[in-house]
């Protein structure tokens, strides 16, 4: 039977660096695009048999800025991946993108091509805080980009919002989320600042004064909770919030522990019971392929202890959470001392049950690590079925899921491409 897949490709070019970022992206590398995006043609091909085993529902391309790659180029690689993978027309297919490099020339051709989702890094209305994070762009560029967005034809639109910044009060965060909700987006998300050691922020602000302190974060996520709830986003994961029927379907796998397959440096997949990773330069990435060397940075076997952990830690994450019926078919393992765990949290306002399955409330959410870690040290006895052989059967059925879609109507075909 075959499984459902995620397909991630990394496009990790930026027109400059945000004073906040440590993800893989790099800017002034422009000049490495074409090799790069050769190397993620030849990367594609290579990977026809292993991809052919999978149904896509989701495709996502992040970065990096992907609207700053262009839209040739990602219409191109999207056509690769329509020839070498069966992906679904439906399948929600994700662009992001950071408002000043959002073209309705551009948005067009890949509203045409399949892409459906966009994702827009917003971050703040307030034009002082853009400034003092790095961010090229305005808000009034913010406000153009989704009203482009919709020309084109985009009708699922994400904003990223970031809270806690320097300097940032209460009121300026009412004031980006207000206008966030103004906008009508279908989905929003929230971060909190975290400062990042070798970042330029965390130069400048690494326990500055400047910065809100853990209560005052804590408050504006509350807020964050409350006030988008109230506009009728509600909240699916720790920072995501969404209209009814557009919860991030490729983020989503991340959290539910789908497959999923990335391409691109640094590129992260997790496929079959295996997670593993490719390097995350650039020259690194682009040579390994072309020259066939490995690209694998790193790859793991998840064991079942491993893969149970990963439930708690990341089904908490969500608010469909956890259940403890799903854990034992699952893992063959005993809830019952993550339920009484559960329970003292549910008496102190931080977790609820809803139709046996746990989850937290706001207040846990704030809490999340702490309370996921006492869970996690619960498991003990755990470690000793882990290493009994025949947990390897229930393992191997876990990765069997999805159901064969009918007739081939239902994929892009490649001569489309
Ligand atoms: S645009 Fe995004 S990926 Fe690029 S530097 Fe800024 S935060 Fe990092």
């Amino acid at each position: 039977m075959a499984k459902r897949l995620g397909i991630y490709v990394h496009i990790p070019f930026c027109a400059s660096k945000c004073a906040y970022c440590d993800f893989n992206s790099f800017a002034g590398s422009e000049r490495l695009m074409p090799k790069y995006h050769n190397a993620l043609l030849k990367h594609f091909r290579e990977s026809r048999q292993v991809l052919q085993e999978y149904y896509a529902d989701t495709v996502y391309f992040g970065g990096g800025t992907p609207s700053y790659y262009g839209a040739r180029r990602l219409a191109d690689l999207f056509n690769a991946l329509k020839r070498e993978a069966l992906i679904f027309r439906n399948a929600e297919v994700t662009l992001e993108a950071n408002p000043d490099s959002v073209h309705l020339r551009d948005l067009t051709l890949l509203w045409a091509e399949g892409f459906n989702r966009i994702s827009l890094g917003a971050q703040t209305a307030n034009e002082d805080l853009l400034k003092l994070i790095g961010r090229r762009h305005t808000w009034k560029q913010t406000v153009l980009a989704v009203k482009t967005a919709r020309e084109a034809g985009f009708s699922n639109i994400s904003l990223d919002l970031i809270y806690g910044l320097p300097t940032q009060t209460e009121a300026d965060w009412a004031e980006t989320l207000d206008r966030a909700i103004g906008l009508g987006p279908q989905h929003i998300s929230c971060y909190g600042l975290k400062l990042e050691p070798g970042t330029p922020m965390y130069a400048s602000y690494n326990r500055s004064a400047l910065l809100p302190d853990d209560d005052a974060q804590a408050d504006m996520y509350l807020y964050a909770v409350e006030t988008l709830e109230r506009a009728g986003y509600a909240q699916y994961e720790i920072s995501n919030f969404a209209k009814p029927g557009f919860p991030s379907r490729h983020n989503l796998k991340y959290w539910l522990l789908r497959d999923y397959i990335g391409f691109g440096a640094g590129a992260a997949s997790c496929a079959g019971g295996v997670r593993y990773k490719y390097v995350p330069g650039l020259r690194q990435y682009i040579s390994g392929v072309q020259n066939d060397h490995t690209i694998l940075e790193e790859q793991e076997r998840i064991g079942l202890l491993d893969q149970s952990a990963e439930y708690i830690m990341l089904g908490l994450r969500t608010v469909r959470g956890i259940s403890g019926k799903e854990y034992f078919r699952r893992y063959r393992s005993d809830f019952s001392p993550l339920e009484e765990e559960l329970e003292e949290y549910r008496v102190k306002g931080w977790a609820v049950r809803e139709d046996e399955r746990w989850h937290f409330t706001p207040a846990g959410f704030l809490l999340s690590n702490l309370l996921i870690g006492r869970l996690l040290d619960l498991r003990g006895e755990q470690r000793r079925r882990d290493e009994t052989p025949w947990m390897e059967q229930t393992e191997e059925s876990f990765y069997l899921h999805g159901e064969l879609p009918e007739g081939d109507e239902v994929f892009f075909h490649p001569q489309e491409a």
